[in-house]
């Protein structure tokens, strides 16, 4: 066959582009730069090289994954995420950069006790228990665990195959000593007379997507993602619902709860965590693209809890 890099990627483009992958330009080089492990820096200085047929062979069985629609990131098994490189497959939802708002907003209060610019009307604290609800790859609590030392991070999930991948990502950024993982639903692993586990921190990415929005969604998400990381139930409120309810009774005094939300949920979490009647400082808190994103609130003190 005999082909240059610059013909392969050229193919490669207009393959995914047939098979109306929207980034196609950008994924037929990341897909070249995953087979030979190089960087997009590194890439300039090949498109003469004269590929073997072997490669090429290889390369192209990787196009014909990515035109059906599996995400570059499943592919190639990684997702950066808050500056940290996260392995990803199949079994947890890809990482996504909405996300790192959340994030960032976490870090900011248990390194500085505020939030956007505004001191918490909390205690300030010297270490921070965090729990990483429906943890997935970890993304959120791995990066909280990396980033601040303070911290030592429990990552919960309902799927083993997720916590494996969880527990991998762990050991790969260095913080397997100051995280542990349960396996179980939601809040149930913590809550009970003879568990009662209760945090500084809770924080979530929970599914929140309606059942009836599923179909609608990016072939990517819908045919690829796990339905059990995307699925909110019909009004997509179902898991809000449940960790409202019980988050009041495994978070610590003076105890934050931060949760990931859709664009159009904001009212409704709030109510949820209002009708709770525990939690005080209900927030919501938008992403970069303005779009409501996140709701917090801390556990009452004076209250029962
Ligand atoms: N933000 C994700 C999406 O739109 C959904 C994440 C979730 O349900 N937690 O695909």
């Amino acid at each position: 066959m005999s082909l240059s890099v610059k013909e392969i990627l050229n193919i490669g483009r207009r393959q995914l582009e047939e098979s109306d992958i929207a980034d196609a330009a950008v994924d037929c080089k990341l897909l070249y730069c995953y087979l030979m492990n190089i960087s997009s820096a590194q890439l300039i200085l090949e498109y003469q090289k004269v590929l073997p047929d072997s490669l090429c062979d290889e390369y192209f069985s990787l196009l014909d994954r990515r035109s059906l629609g599996v995400p570059l990131q499943y592919i190639t098994g990684s997702q950066e995420f808050m500056g940290l490189d996260f392995i990803v497959n199949e079994h947890v939802l890809i990482p996504r950069q909405d996300t790192e708002t959340m994030v960032e907003d976490a870090i900011s209060v248990i390194r500085e006790n505020q939030l956007r610019g505004q001191e918490m009307p909390i205690k300030k604290k010297r270490e921070y228990e965090v729990l990483d609800l429906c943890c997935g790859s970890g993304a959120i609590g791995l990066s909280i665990a990396s980033l601040c030392p303070n911290t030592k991070v429990v990552c919960s999930d309902i799927s083993r195959d997720a916590l494996d991948v969880a527990r991998r990502n762990a050991e790969k950024l260095g913080v397997s000593k100051k995280v542990s993982f349960e396996c179980g639903n939601l809040l149930m692993p913590f809550k009970g007379r003879f568990r009662n586990r209760k945090f500084d921190m809770i924080i979530s990415n929970p599914p929140y997507i309606k059942t009836g929005v599923i179909p609608t969604l990016q072939r990517e998400v819908r045919d690829y993602e796990p339905m059990g990381a995307l699925d909110g139930g019909a009004d997509g409120l179902d898991f809000y619902r449940n960790i409202a309810g019980d988050a009041p009774d495994c978070l610590k005094k003076d105890g934050v709860l931060f949760l990931e939300i859709g664009y159009d949920q904001r009212e409704a979490v709030e109510e949820l965590m209002e009708k709770t009647g525990r939690l005080d400082h209900i927030r919501g808190f938008k992403d970069l693209a303005g779009l409501d994103r996140i709701v917090t609130a801390v556990l009452a003190g004076k209250k029962k809890g």
